[in-house]
C-alpha cells in the first residue's frame, strides 16, 4: 500500500487526501493551524465557476462541473450546498459588454456553453436588476457552494476512509532519500515519511518548495469578503460584473456573500487577515449599483483571506522532474475552490504515479522556465 504525506488541510490538500485513500493509499495530512481549512479555502466566495476562467483552466473545471460537483454531497455524505442556478456577468456600457464578449467568444472556443444576453433577458433570469444594466454574459451551468462545508465534507469522508489529520504541525523542509522527495520535518522536530509527498499548502506551499529546490513564482494577495442579514429567497444565480467590483450570491440560509476587487490587492499587507478600510465599501458600491433593491441590508461580518496568485494565473499540478516523489499542487490564484474536487483528484492520481484523468500539461511546472531578455544585462 502506497503511503503518501500530504501538506496543508485546505479544500485542495483534503481532497487529494480523500481521493488517495479512496485509492487505497495510507495517508497523513500535516497542518501547520490549530484547526483545518483556516486559509482561502473556508474564505471565499464558494464560486464554482466556468465562465471567465483562463482557457487553461476550462478543461479540469468543465470535467468538475460535469462529473463531480452534482454527485459530490451524496459522495462525501453531507449537503454542500451545491447550487447550479448559472452564472450572470453584467454590464452597463458599451466598454463593458465589449469585455464580455472576449469572455464569451473564449469559453466558446474553449467547449464551453455560454452567451451574451440582453437587458430583457437579463432580467427575465434576474429581476432585480437595476434598470442601467445593458446586458450580460451567462453561462447557465455554473453555480456556487459553501466553501467551509465542501472543506469539512472532503476532511469528513477522508477520516472515515482512515486519513491522519495532524494539526499543529508546520512542516518547515522536505527531505530526500536517494534523491526521492519521500519525507517531511516539522517546525517542532517531527519526521514524517512515506513513498511520496504530495504539497497543497496554497501559499505557504512556496516557501516550503523551496527546499526540494522548486521555486513556484507566487505572489500573496489579500482579498476581501462581506456577509449580509437574511433575507427572503430572492435568486441563486451566481453573479458578477465586467469589471469585477463585486461578485456573489445569496446563499441557501438567504444571507448574501459578496467580494469584489477594488485594484490595491497587491499594494495591501496580506500578513494581516483583518482585512482594509477600503474593500468592503467598495464591494457595496459595486453591489447597489446593480442591485439597489439590497441598498437597505445590513452587513453581518467582513473578513479576508490569502490568494497564493501565480505568476501566469493558473496554478501548477505537477510531479516536478527536479524532484522525484513530490507531487504539487499550488498557485490556484483565486479559482482553487471550484477546482479543488478535480485538482484533489488528479493530484491523487499524480502522487499514485498513474495517469491523470486529463491531460495536465499546461499546469506543469517547467513552464517557469527562466527566459532570457533582450536588452536585459
Ligand atoms: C476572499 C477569497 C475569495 C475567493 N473566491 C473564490 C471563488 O469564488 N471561487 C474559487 O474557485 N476560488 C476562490 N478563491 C480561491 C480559493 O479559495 C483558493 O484557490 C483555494 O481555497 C486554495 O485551496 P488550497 O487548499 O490550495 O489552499 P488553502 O485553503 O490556503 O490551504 C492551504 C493550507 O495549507 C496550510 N499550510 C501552509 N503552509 C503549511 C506548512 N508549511 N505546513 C503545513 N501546513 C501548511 C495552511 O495553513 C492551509 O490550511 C477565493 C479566495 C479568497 C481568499
Amino acid at each position: 500500500m502506497a503511503e503518501i504525506i500530504v501538506v496543508g488541510a485546505g479544500a485542495i490538500g483534503n481532497a487529494s487526501a480523500y481521493y488517495l485513500a479512496k485509492s487505497g493509499a495510507k495517508v497523513t495530512v500535516l497542518e501547520k493551524d490549530s484547526c483545518i481549512g483556516n486559509g482561502g479555502s473556508s474564505r471565499n466566495g464558494g464560486g464554482v465557476r466556468q465562465s471567465g476562467r483562463n482557457p487553461a483552466e476550462l478543461p479540469p473545471v468543465m470535467y468538475g462541473v460535469r462529473n463531480i460537483w452534482p454527485g459530490l454531497s451524496d459522495e462525501l455524505g453531507m449537503d454542500i450546498e451545491y447550487c447550479q442556478e448559472g452564472n450572470l456577468r453584467l454590464g452597463k456600457t458599451e466598454e463593458h459588454l465589449k469585455i464580455l464578449r472576449e469572455l464569451v467568444r473564449d469559453a466558446e472556443a474553449g467547449g464551453l456553453a455560454m452567451r451574451m444576453v440582453d437587458r430583457a433577458e437579463a432580467r427575465e433570469i434576474c429581476p432585480f436588476l437595476s434598470d442601467e444594466v445593458a446586458g450580460a454574459s451567462w453561462c447557465p451551468t455554473d453555480g456556487h457552494a459553501n466553501p467551509l462545508l465542501v472543506t469539512l465534507a472532503f476532511y469528513r469522508a477522508a477520516r472515515r476512509l482512515g486519513v491522519d489529520f495532524v494539526t499543529g504541525a508546520e512542516v518547515v523542509s522536505l527531505r530526500k532519500k536517494r534523491s526521492r522527495v519521500v519525507a517531511v520535518v516539522t517546525a517542532c522536530g517531527s519526521v514524517y515519511e512515506g513513498d511520496g509527498v504530495l504539497v497543497a499548502a496554497g501559499y505557504g506551499a512556496g516557501k516550503l518548495l523551496r527546499t526540494a529546490g522548486i521555486d513556484v513564482p507566487m505572489a500573496p494577495v489579500l482579498m476581501e469578503m462581506l456577509v449580509t442579514e437574511e433575507s427572503p429567497p430572492m435568486f441563486f444565480q451566481m453573479l458578477g460584473a465586467a469589471m469585477s467590483d463585486f461578485y456573489g450570491h445569496q446563499t441557501k440560509h438567504g444571507s448574501f456573500i459578496f467580494g469584489g476587487t477594488h485594484g490595491f490587492e497587491p499594494y495591501t499587507d496580506s500578513s494581516r487577515l483583518t482585512g482594509t478600510s477600503i474593500a468592503a465599501s467598495n464591494t457595496c458600491r459595486g453591489v447597489i449599483g446593480y442591485f439597489p433593491v439590497l441598498k437597505d441590508l445590513k452587513i453581518l461580518r467582513t473578513w479576508a483571506g490569502v490568494l497564493d496568485d501565480c505568476f501566469d494565473h493558473i496554478p501548477v499540478i505537477d510531479n516536478p522532474v527536479e524532484a522525484p516523489g513530490l507531487t504539487v499542487g499550488c498557485g490556484f490564484s483565486g479559482h482553487g475552490f471550484g477546482l479543488a474536487p478535480v485538482a484533489g483528484l488528479l493530484l491523487s492520481q499524480l502522487a499514485l504515479g498513474g495517469s491523470p484523468a486529463l491531460p495536465l500539461d499546461r499546469f506543469k511546472y517547467d513552464r517557469f522556465r527562466a527566459k532570457a531578455r533582450s536588452g536585459n544585462t
